[in-house]
């Protein structure tokens, strides 16, 4: 996009430049045109007055010069005639061979410049029209004096309008292209594209006359016109030998009409280009934001999804009542606590524990205070879980089972004493027992399970037998099974 805009800048200017070229070299070539046209004639009127100054203006000279003055006026296309007059203007010569003897000059401006200005160079007049043909014309001429330097009369010589107007035709050029002769003093001589009214126009007070000609014999620039306000590419050039100038000036408009029609068209396809990206890169961050949605909706569903599984399998592990493991977890933890004990050949053990006095417990305080009475004692035993792996569950009713792993009986028994100790310290009041508090028993036993022959059943009948014993001997103790039992 940057790189089109660019692209489309830089043929801009180089439309501009080109433009400034081929104007500027119009007027250089239009203004050697001009010297070369007034130099052909202001060289005749230095050839008559040479002659009237040497030779005189007695009968004979004059029917000589006469002659001269003819030919002169049908070698020139661009000469409408030539004239002479005496110091006080009046008609003395004409190239058309018919002096008005009545004709006076002397209110003509180039006449009043001759009079009082002793110069020898050609003085070129505003455009007038021609006393004798009634053509528009532009008077050069030139001072005549006696021997004595004083003024003599002048020799004049005027050239047609017309013939500027045919020669800036032959330029192919667009309606708004302007060309211009002008007086160094910024009065119209002739101007393309030709309008009467303009000649004679001054427009010294524009930026080329004020600004830029005073300091430049020749060269281009964007200006807007004096005269018809249209903004053009001026290439503009002094002529050399005569105070003149000549303006060339193409349209901008003119000269951009063809890039503007490009820049259109590469602004609407890069518009259109744009327009179809942007489209597509919606649709595209629409259907990733959506995408994203969707994956995050998964994530939830699925965390929802792991949350319910959790609770279920916690649910399926757990006693309801005491939180403890129930007896499916105490059941599977056993048997793998049997085989890794067996692989790793270490001494699992295990403790079964029977409140004493529990159905009376009920009979007095009722079955909810027995309900509370066993949750309490769940939550103490969990408190005493020494090491991850040592599992407190509920195998039954109010019956517990300690599963602790590499552990041996001694080390079981230990245990079982502090969880008995536990228990009294709770000093839940019980009148149907002998202490007046509750008291439980617990069985343990503990071995190196031999990999096929001991089985969970055996190790659970062993602490069961201890349990009975436990009870047997008074309860409120530990009693432990071993093999030989
Ligand atoms: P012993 O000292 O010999 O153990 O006598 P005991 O009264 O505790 O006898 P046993 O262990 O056979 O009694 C089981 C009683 O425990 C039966 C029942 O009333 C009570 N029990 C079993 N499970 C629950 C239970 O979940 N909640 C309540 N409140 N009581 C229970
Ligand atoms: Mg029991
Ligand atoms: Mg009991």
């Amino acid at each position: 996009m940057i790189f089109n805009a660019w692209q489309i800048w830089n043929t801009h200017q180089r439309n501009l430049q080109s433009a400034a070229y081929e104007s500027e070299n119009l007027a250089r070539s239009l203004a050697q045109h001009a010297e070369d046209t007034f130099a052909q004639v202001d060289n005749n009127l230095i050839d008559l007055g040479e002659r009237i100054e040497t030779d005189g203006l007695n009968p004979p000279q004059l029917a000589r010069l006469q002659k001269v003055m003819q030919t002169q006026a049908s070698n020139f296309p661009q000469l409408h005639g030539s004239f002479v007059y005496d110091a006080q203007g009046n008609w003395l010569l004409t190239s058309n061979g018919k002096p008005l003897s009545h004709a006076n000059n002397a209110d003509r401006e180039y006449f009043k410049y001759h009079a009082t200005h002793n110069s020898n160079t050609a003085y070129i007049g505003k455009v007038i029209r021609s006393r004798s043909t009634g053509d528009l014309i532009i008077p050069v001429s030139r001072r005549l004096n006696h021997p004595d330097g004083s003024f003599a009369g002048i020799v004049l010589a005027t050239l047609y309008v017309e013939y500027f107007r045919q020669f800036y035709n032959n330029f192919a050029l667009n309606n708004d292209a302007s060309l211009s002769l002008l007086l160094t003093d910024g009065t119209i001589l002739y101007r393309r594209p030709y309008i009467e009214s303009a000649i004679g126009k001054n427009i010294s007070h524009g930026v080329l006359f004020r600004e830029i000609l005073p300091h430049s014999e020749f060269g281009n620039a964007i200006l807007v016109s004096q005269y018809d306000n249209i903004e053009r590419i001026y290439g503009y050039s002094r002529v050399e030998r005569y105070p003149l100038v000549i303006t060339a000036g193409l349209s901008k408009k003119d000269v951009l009409a063809d890039w503007r029609n490009d820049a259109s068209l590469f602004v609407i396809g890069g518009g259109v280009l744009l327009a179809v990206l942007i489209a597509l890169g919606l649709v595209l961050i629409r259907q990733i934001n959506h995408s994203v949605q969707t994956e995050a909706e998964l994530m939830r569903t699925r965390d929802q999804l792991t949350l319910i599984n959790q609770t279920l399998e916690e649910l399926a592990l757990l006693d309801g009542l005491t939180g403890l493991a129930n007896r499916r977890q105490f059941d599977i933890a056993l048997k793998n606590e049997l085989t890794r004990a067996a692989r790793n050949e270490r001494s699992v053990a295990l403790l079964m524990l029977d409140i004493d006095y529990f159905k009376q417990y009920n009979d007095i305080y009722g079955h909810v205070a027995g309900d509370q009475c066993l949750q309490q004692l769940g939550r103490m035993l969990q408190n005493m879980a020494n090491r991850p792996d040592d599992l407190m569950a509920r195998y039954g009713g109010e019956e517990l089972a300690i599963i602790l792993p590499d552990t041996d009986l001694q080390g079981a028994t230990v245990f079982a004493e502090q969880v008995l100790e536990g228990i009294r310290q709770l000093k839940i009041p019980h009148s149907g027992s002998p202490l007046g508090i509750v008291t439980a028993s617990i069985g343990a036993c503990a071995q190196i399970p031999h990999p096929y022959s001991d089985t969970p059943l055996g190790l659970v009948n062993m602490a069961d037998n201890a349990l009975y014993a436990a009870k047997k001997n008074g309860k409120n103790r530990v009693c432990k099974g071993d093999l030989a039992e």
